[in-house]
């Protein structure tokens, strides 16, 4: 079969991306191809599993149609402003259905600095684990296609560790950094095409350059409210992880909460807490000022006309990030839609002075409002009381906001570790179960559970 991708990306200006072919891997085995995606992509399900579609997922081969691409971008990470990263272990073969496949651990590029340009097989399970249960929860995100060993013993912090990569799935890969890259070259032409290209993919009925930035803080207001709402932390909101379309992108130490903290943090290269949980509506404003600077040129003739542009554009993300998320909470907690928001942080402060899970908390409290038995609540007398005054529960408005599978830090370990020793059972049992989060299967019953004291993971790290 003839696998035929398109290249819009790469008609753009030379100096947008490197041309660059993967680096052959020695031993490349299938780990899963996500086979309900490639139907969706149009790649036809045996091919994929062939010879030929393992030679594409591992960059030793690639079809005919391929033009793969390291991608230019800059961003700030952690506050400091880089001029120049890109795709340092990562290709984009082309496009499927409108939408970028691409490589991610496929070798050295351009952009790869000191790195190998290689993934270790951790955060590819992880990647793939993680974005998938996010797509399964309703949350915008990057997909993951398949992942692959590679054969090779790479280095990393923790000594040599498998390779692997990840075939990733994305709107596109356009990030605020991005359009940094750009703008901090002072090269407004490419700023003005890489505009034009993200209107044209990703907002079409967007009329100006206002109505782009204005679609992106939306877009991202959305997506925030809807990670918190689950107790996501993404862990590396660092403006090159910041997608313009508005979906989840790399999945680095990222993680679901077990015991809710609003300053959880996991990421172990985030020592100042720059991006716990509570803080990223916070953040994701930082993150779009810093995309609104890159279009002043374009929003008005001058910086004083430009200026009070974007800060009034800007201005909207505070109460669109609210609304979502106020209607998120009180979706979770089976509250009428004018129940005063105070009842919503009244509640997560009992969740982190009681240090409860916050998703079993939700879950418990759905069966509390189906009248089912739950002793979860014994403890919390007076706040069920005052929930019973102001509930008027929506049994199948909590059921689908209240999920009762998320992807449980421990659970990835365990995956990780069992796929380390060459026992993939546990990463298939667990992508499959998570397929499913909001319905209850007496089959997935232990994946409900919170970590053992023993089985808390305190911390997650980069590490590809
Ligand atoms: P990330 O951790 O995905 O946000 O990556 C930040 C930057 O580091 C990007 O420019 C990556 O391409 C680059 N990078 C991360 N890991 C590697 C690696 N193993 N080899 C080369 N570049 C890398
Ligand atoms: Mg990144």
């Amino acid at each position: 079969m003839a696998i035929s991708f398109a290249h819009t990306y790469a008609q753009l200006p030379e100096h947008f991306f490197y041309r660059q072919a993967p680096t052959p891997v020695p031993n490349p085995q299938l780990i899963q191809v996500n086979l309900p995606l490639a139907q969706e992509l149009g790649i036809d399900s045996d091919w994929i599993k062939s010879p030929e579609g393992l030679a594409m997922l591992s960059g030793n081969q690639l079809p005919a149609s391929c033009d793969p691409l390291a991608l230019a971008y800059a961003g700030h990470q952690f506050g400091g402003f880089v001029p120049r990263l890109g795709d340092g272990r990562a290709l984009l073969l082309g496009e499927l259905k409108g939408r970028d496949i691409q490589l991610k651990g496929s070798g050295r590029t351009p952009f790869s600095r000191g790195g190998d340009g290689k993934s270790a097989l951790g955060p590819v399970l992880r990647e793939y684990l993680v974005s998938e249960a996010m797509f399964a929860l309703g949350v915008p995100t990057t997909r993951a296609l398949a992942a692959v060993t590679t054969g090779e013993r790479i280095l990393r912090q923790e000594g040599e560790v498998s390779g692997g990569i990840l075939t990733r799935v994305a709107a596109s890969h356009i990030r605020v950094g991005t359009f940094q890259y750009f703008a901090a070259q002072d090269d407004q032409e490419a700023v003005q095409i890489l505009a034009d290209y993200s209107i044209k993919r990703h907002y079409p009925k967007a009329e100006s350059y206002l109505e782009l930035l204005e679609s992106v803080i939306s877009a991202q207001a959305l997506l925030i409210a809807h990670w918190m709402s689950l107790g996501f932390i993404h862990g590396v909101m660092n403006t090159d992880n910041f997608s313009i379309s508005g979906e989840t992108i790399d999945y680095g130490p990222c993680a679901f909460m077990d015991e809710f903290h609003p300053e959880c943090v996991f990421s172990s290269i985030d020592r100042g807490s720059r991006y716990a949980w509570s803080k990223q509506a916070q953040i994701a404003h930082w993150n779009l000022t810093r995309f609104a600077e890159t279009l002043l040129p374009l929003l008005a003739p001058t910086p004083d006309e430009a200026i009070p542009i974007a800060e009034e554009a800007l201005k909207q993300f505070g109460p669109q990030f609210r609304s979502h998320y106020q209607t998120r909470f009180r979706a979770k907690l089976g509250l009428p839609h004018d129940a005063p928001p105070a009842f919503i942080e009244e509640t997560l402060g009992v969740l982190a002075n009681q240090q409860l899970d916050f998703t079993l908390f939700f879950r418990e409290l759905t069966k509390l409002a189906g009248d089912r038995e739950t002793s979860f609540f014994n403890s919390l007398e007076e706040w069920v009381k005052k929930w019973r005054q102001l509930s008027q529960p929506d049994l199948a408005e909590m059921q689908a906001h209240n999920p009762i599978l998320i992807p449980r830090n421990h659970r990835i370990e365990e995956a990780i570790q069992a796929a380390e020793r060459g026992d993939y059972t546990p990463f298939h049992r667990f992508s499959k179960a998570w397929q499913n989060p909001y319905s209850e299967s007496p089959d997935s019953a232990d994946l409900e559970k919170p970590p053992l004291p023993e089985e808390k993971v305190q911390q997650t790290f980069c590490g590809t």
